[in-house]
């Protein structure tokens, strides 16, 4: 079954598991439906990735542009200089991946704050929305989203997995929502399918995040276990159902926010 146009905000394509079939990936998320993709930068060398496949890819794959909190401690001036400058490129659509994660700890505390704070500077300045990360961080990450919110142009909060108060918070500083198949999980994402109908469909997004986060209730799952932009239906229609609607309605809403949020050209 083929939905109508979906577009997988959250696809980290540089990661190594697609080094040996990443064009046949591309090509089966178009034969899926998902006709555009925005590769994620976590990185500095991840970034320059994303926008040179964006590059080969013009008009199907688009790129972030950012440094995740795991590599927070990464973030040199020399790097924050580079990365306002490939920020501006016409293929990145978004700074970040950026944010903070308090559940791996991977940097420490107060430097994933300071890159954090860092980056939305950059996307204030360079006039492109944010793609959020927040793990276990929730109080500190709005507390810092706060002092910049007013000077940015969007955001969305990738790959939501929080509460309820956590949805309003983020709905009230007007984000959008990125929802992955962590809600196909029955043991740990069941609490977000009644959420779904409190997000307006002009703040939904889809994404898979793979290669991670596999849709645990896939008919046919694939034995290297990797998720890819072809499984984004079935988690669209997921969240379609927990919507009550149909999976073409979410499919049309969702691919539209997600093109005006990010500016993405209509195919
Ligand atoms: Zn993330």
């Amino acid at each position: 079954m083929i939905a109508s146009s979906l577009i997988d905000i959250g696809i980290n394509l540089s990661h190594d598991s697609f080094n040996a079939d990443r064009d046949a990936v591309i090509a089966r998320a178009v034969a899926a439906g998902v006709v555009q993709m925005m590769v994620t930068g976590s990185s500095g060398p991840s970034t320059r990735q994303a926008i040179e496949m964006a590059r080969t890819h013009p008009g199907r794959l688009f790129a972030t542009a950012g440094v995740h909190p795991h590599h927070a401690k990464e973030l040199t001036e020399e790097l924050l200089a580079q990365l306002g400058q490939l920020a501006t490129l016409p293929q990145v659509v978004a700074v970040g991946e950026c944010g903070l994660d308090y559940f791996r700890d991977l940097s420490p505390r107060a430097v994933q704050q300071k890159t954090f704070h860092r980056q939305l500077e950059l996307a204030a300045r360079v006039r492109k929305p944010v793609f959020l990360h927040q793990r276990d961080a929730h109080a500190d990450f709005v507390a810092i989203l706060q002092e910049h919110r007013a000077s940015l142009v969007g955001g969305v909060a990738h790959c939501f997995t929080g509460s309820q108060e956590e949805l309003t918070a983020y709905l009230q500083m007007d984000l959008a929502i990125g929802i992955t198949g962590w809600i196909c999980d029955e043991r740990r994402g069941a609490h977000l399918l009644p959420l779904m109908s409190e997000i307006a469909a002009d703040r939904l997004l889809l994404e898979t995040d793979g290669p991670y986060l596999l849709p645990r209730d896939l008919p046919a799952k694939p034995e290297s276990r990797r998720n890819e932009p072809s499984f984004l239906p079935h988690i669209a229609a997921t969240v379609a159902r927990a919507r009550g609607e149909s999976l073409e309605q979410l499919a049309a809403t969702s691919t539209a926010a997600a093109r005006r949020l990010f500016g993405l050209p209509s195919l």
